[in-house]
């Protein structure tokens, strides 16, 4: 991977040896984040995790697939997308 990075990179001054500290893989297709306790319906009385990044936040809105509550994939992303669009232009 280093090789392929430096590869396609280093025409724009890219060192791999230099430049990459770590690589972290987090990510494999169509999964779904762990989601710890209380992150759909909240806890202890309080408002879920879920329902905060589903709220605009003054001229910012999240929009990722994972807030669909379902497995990654092309239709949640638009929907989120949608949605956190639809929520900006309410301010713009
Ligand atoms: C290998 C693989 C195969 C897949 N195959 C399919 C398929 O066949 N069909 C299908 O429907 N779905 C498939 N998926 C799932 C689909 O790709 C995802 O559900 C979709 O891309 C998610 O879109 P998203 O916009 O929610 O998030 P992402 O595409 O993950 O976009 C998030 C963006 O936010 C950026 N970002 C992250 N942190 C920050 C930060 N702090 N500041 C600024 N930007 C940040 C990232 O760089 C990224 O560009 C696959 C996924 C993978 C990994």
């Amino acid at each position: 991977m280093v090789t392929h990075l430096q590869r396609l990179f280093a025409g724009s001054g890219f060192i791999a040896r230099r430049d990459i500290a770590g690589i972290v893989l987090n990510r494999r297709g169509l999964a779904l984040f762990s989601p710890p306790p209380g992150f759909y319906f909240g806890k202890a009385g309080k408002v879920s995790p879920l329902k905060v990044l589903c709220e605009r936040f003054g001229r910012i809105a999240f929009g990722h697939s994972e807030l669909s509550r379902t497995v990654q994939a092309w239709e949640a992303a638009a929907a989120e997308g949608t949605r956190a669009l639809t929520q900006i232009l309410e301010v713009i």
